[in-house]
């Protein structure tokens, strides 16, 4: 997404070797014309993969994610980051570890609104090692989902986790696909 690189290029800020700062637009302030390009050309992409429910993670993914499930119109359920290792019965649960925070992170889904044989698209800001994304798969197969494909936002192809999801036979779509940032460099992949 054009628009998307623009944006990165002129308000991304790279930290160290390895992040991606982009508060300005999608992790603490929000540019709504841009999310919603976003959730649109998410929706586009997976539109004939008869999506019935999207599953994201707090808080970042959260906004494209309800304009993605606003165009196919159907529910979004974000998984909630707990920090105890505290299981409930009720939810399907996976830990991974948290790429920003540096730390294990249990991701919780209530079983109200996670069920079998529903088709999930997956969405999240950004692919760095995968780690994420492993877990809301693994939510999905508790449940007894299929997941149809993952939507992400920024991804760093030059890290482990678009291979991983790959490997695993998953639709990866993403919207900037970053393949180098250095200092204050970054290219993206065509
Ligand atoms: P992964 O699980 O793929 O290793 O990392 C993805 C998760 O870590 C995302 O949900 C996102 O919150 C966070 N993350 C990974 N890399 C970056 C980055 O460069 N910038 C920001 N802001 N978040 C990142």
């Amino acid at each position: 997404m054009k628009k998307l690189e623009e944006v990165i290029l002129s308000h991304g800020k790279v930290l160290g070797k390895d992040i991606l700062k982009v508060d300005s637009f999608l992790n603490h302030q929000i540019k709504p014309k841009l999310i919603k390009e976003m959730g649109e050309e998410f929706a586009e992409h997976f539109k004939d993969k008869n999506i019935n429910k999207i599953l994201t993670v707090e808080s970042s993914g959260i906004a494209p994610a309800v304009i993605t499930g606003l165009v196919l119109d159907c529910d979004v359920v974000f998984a909630r980051k707990q920090k105890s290792l505290t299981t409930d019965d009720n939810t399907f649960s996976s830990t991974c570890y948290s790429y920003t925070k540096e730390e294990m992170k249990r991701l919780i889904v209530s079983k109200d609104y996670l069920h079998e044989n529903e088709n999930v698209l997956l969405i999240d800001d950004f692919l760095a090692n995968g780690q994420a994304a492993k877990a809301m798969v693994a939510i999905c197969k508790q449940a007894g989902a299929n997941v149809a494909g993952i939507g992400i936002v920024i991804e760093k192809s030059y890290q482990d986790g678009r291979k991983l999801l790959d490997d695993m036979g998953i639709d990866v779509y993403s919207l900037a696909r970053i393949s180098h940032m250095d200092g204050k460099e970054i290219e993206f992949i065509d």
